[in-house]
This record gives structure tokens, sequence and C-alpha cells, in this order.
């Protein structure tokens, strides 16, 4: 990601964060309970498919508070540990913002 002031454009919000992305560098920016994350559009993608992987290999097989799911940010020293609960509140929380993006990307082909 190269250095410059990020142009955050809202994509979606709810009580838990928030989502939204930086058109100059293709950058999704994540707010969720006290963490923020800015990660390349591609490696969010790869990374959400991970939350969304793990989310349904764990239905109603964990504790739903353990906090049993760990994945890495893009900082090497810091990582994201949630439990299944929170898992199914970030989903709620990125989906939508994900569509609002794809719908955008479909309307102006620049962005
Ligand atoms: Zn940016």
């Amino acid at each position: 990601m190269n250095k410059h002031e990020h142009q955050l454009h809202h994509l979606h919000h709810d009580e838990n964060g928030f989502i939204g992305y930086c058109p100059q560098c293709s950058s999704i920016h994540l707010a969720f309970g006290v963490a923020m994350s800015a990660m390349e559009h591609e490696a969010f993608t790869l990374w959400y498919q991970k939350v969304v992987d793990e989310y349904h290999a764990f239905q109603h097989k964990i504790c739903p508070h353990a906090k049993h799911f760990v994945f890495e940010t893009d900082s090497p020293n810091i990582r994201m540990v949630f439990n299944w609960k929170e898992l199914h509140q970030l989903i709620h929380l990125i989906e939508p913002g994900l569509m609002v993006l794809e719908a955008r990307r479909i309307i102006n082909a620049s962005y």
C-alpha cells in the first residue's frame, strides 16, 4: 500500500464497527470492536474467505464464547482473536459492505 491520505468511502457500519474502501489504493478498511485494519482488496478477500470458512466449519461445534479463532492482520505484530459469536457479527458487518462495493464497481468501472 503506497503512502497517502486514504480517501475512505463508507460501505457499511453497525454497532460493532464499519467497513470502508479507499479507491486510490484499492484497500479495505475494517474497524471491529477496538481493532482497525487496512488490507489490499485481494488480501482482504482471501482473509475474509478464511473467516467465513472457519465460521461454517465450527458452527454448532464450539462454545460460541470461546476465543478460538485467530487471524493475521496487515501488521506482523498484531493478530485478531474472535469467538464464534464475534465471527457471526463480523460476517454480518462485512457482507453488506462487500455487496455495496461490488454494486459501486458495476456502476462505476473506475472504482
Ligand atoms: Zn488509500
